[in-house]
């Protein structure tokens, strides 16, 4: 029989917020342990919470941007379960009343168009942290992370394969960046995403059983255990075996899933309303604000820069990956108006000195990008030579026109000055020149790179083809 995946994404992303959400600790990460907390986030009788105001701005706009409504009122509960990282023996959440419900957003897969639904997103605390002894049967705790705001954005099983899976995280991630609520990294664990997976008979449109797959701290584990969780459960069909509702862990250095814990072990947390905590309530006002000054999003920025600049699609993909590199390229195309050349040079140069130095967006001003490319497109240096000029530019943060004045890097536009060095080049390999005139026309490129070789990259090519072709001519 042919199965279907059915697959939902539940993700949880730190927010960026400066102190906890129910207390004004400090949610800065690296502390020594225990340094960041007082009686509120260590659950002491008697402390009472209050909502970060911050917290809830930063929940909304996510809600906003994929699409939810957000609830007039909403209210915090308390899930309820022992564990040593959990003070005070419950953790705060949103059960019944989420603050959002009922969003989409559309991911791209494979030139096509999917809109995955959003069942709901909810504000919480994070728990703390367990460190166990590597050694010793001694396991410490830590509760600075205590505290710590998160949304959980809960997706409907809308999506059907690993990679639509994978692209729905990024998709996620780049939201949450773009809106500058969560930092997006995956290994730190400030951004996770726990994924559900079940089979079901194509064509059919029922749930199967379904199991959960937690600890996947990359885009690619999510892919790979996603696709090792629906080859495992396809096997256990085929031979005429259930699938066990149940939780499992990724395991990156076996390459599997392994079942961590089974329905009969699952929780009943006694959700209730916290009474510590009074509703929240969303005024109109401020929500409308908020929509208003929403900034441009990634799929809208994607679609834009294609329209307005007319860029590939590949090319607007690249660009809008990142903010700070899609307003790089729009501050350079309006100091040098021609937008593919712009878009050829910053997926080239530019990304790759930006690998070693993420700094330079701030040292190497729009202007002084836009000046290179103006003087290679004007032929005052050739494409080769600009190259070693933005590398001296990103090191000194010198003006492009010092540089090739200082270096003496100026395209070799006098026909003159190749000359004498082409003929040179010609009495110095005959062989190749024979070639040229028994009509291997092809030994030109070597001609022309043994001439950019001699003079480091200053010639300007065009010129000293012709210059080669004039003096082959008159062999
Ligand atoms: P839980 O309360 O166990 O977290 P939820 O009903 O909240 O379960 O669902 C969690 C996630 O699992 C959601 O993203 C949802 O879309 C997805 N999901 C629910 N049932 C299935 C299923 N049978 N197969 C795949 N995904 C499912
Ligand atoms: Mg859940
Ligand atoms: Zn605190």
């Amino acid at each position: 029989m042919a199965y279907e995946a059915v697959i939902g994404l539940e993700v949880h992303a730190q927010l960026l917020t400066r102190s906890k959400i129910f207390c004004g600790c400090t949610t800065q990460f690296g502390a020594p342990p225990n340094t960041q907390t007082c009686p509120v986030c260590l659950g002491m009788p008697g402390s009472l919470p209050v909502l970060n105001r911050k917290a809830l701005e930063y929940a909304v706009k996510m809600a906003l941007a994929t699409n939810c409504r957000v609830a007039a009122e909403s209210v915090f509960a308390r899930k309820n379960y022992f564990y040593p990282d959990l003070p005070k023996g419950y953790q705060i959440s949103q059960y019944e009343l989420p603050l959002a419900e009922h969003g989409h957003l559309d991911i791209r897969v494979n030139g096509a168009v999917r809109r995955i639904g959003i069942t709901r997103i909810h504000l919480e605390e994070d728990a703390g942290k367990l460190i166990h002894h590597e050694v010793r049967p001694v396991s410490f705790v830590d509760f600075n992370r205590a505290g710590v705001p998160l949304i959980e954005i809960v997706s409907e099983p809308d999506i059907r394969t690993p990679e639509e899976a994978s692209q729905y995280l990024k998709a996620i991630r780049d939201i949450l960046v773009y809106l500058e609520i969560c930092d997006g990294n995956m290994e730190e664990g400030s951004l996770r995403g726990d994924a559900n997976v079940s089979l079901r008979p194509l064509g059919t449109a029922g749930l199967g059983t379904r199991t959960e797959l937690k600890n996947m701290n990359s885009f690619r584990f999510v892919k790979l255990a996603l696709e090792y969780e629906i080859r495992r459960q396809r096997g256990l069909l085929a031979a005429g075996r259930e699938i066990i509702q149940e939780t499992r862990l990724w395991d990156a250095s076996q390459n599997q899933t392994i079942s961590m814990r089974g329905k009969e072990e699952a929780h009943d947390y006694r959700y209730f309303p916290d009474p510590d905590l009074a509703p929240v309530r969303i005024d109109e006002q401020w929500l409308e604000d908020l929509r208003k000054n929403l900034p441009e999003l990634p799929a809208a920025k994607w679609q834009r820069f294609q329209d307005q600049y007319g860029l590939p699609e590949y090319d607007a993909e690249v660009l809008t990956a990142d903010k700070a590199l899609a307003d790089y390229f729009e501050g350079t195309v309006k100091e040098f108006p021609h937008p593919k050349k712009v878009s050829n040079w910053i997926m080239g140069e530019f990304m790759r000195e930006l690998k070693e130095t993420p700094s330079l967006m701030s040292s190497v001003t729009f202007a002084a990008s836009g000046k290179l490319l103006k003087l290679v497109e004007k032929g005052a240096i050739s494409a080769t030579a600009s190259k070693g000029v933005f590398v001296e530019m990103v090191k000194t943060g010198q003006d492009p026109e010092t540089i090739i004045q200082e270096k003496g890097l100026a395209q070799i536009s006098d026909t003159g000055a190749l000359e004498a060095a082409a003929r040179e080049i010609l009495a110095a390999n005959p062989k190749e020149v024979a070639d040229y005139k028994a009509g291997k026309t092809k030994v030109m490129g070597f001609f022309v790179g043994q001439l950019m070789r001699r003079t480091k990259g200053q010639a300007n090519p065009q010129l000293a083809n012709e210059v080669f072709k004039k003096l082959l001519n008159e062999i």
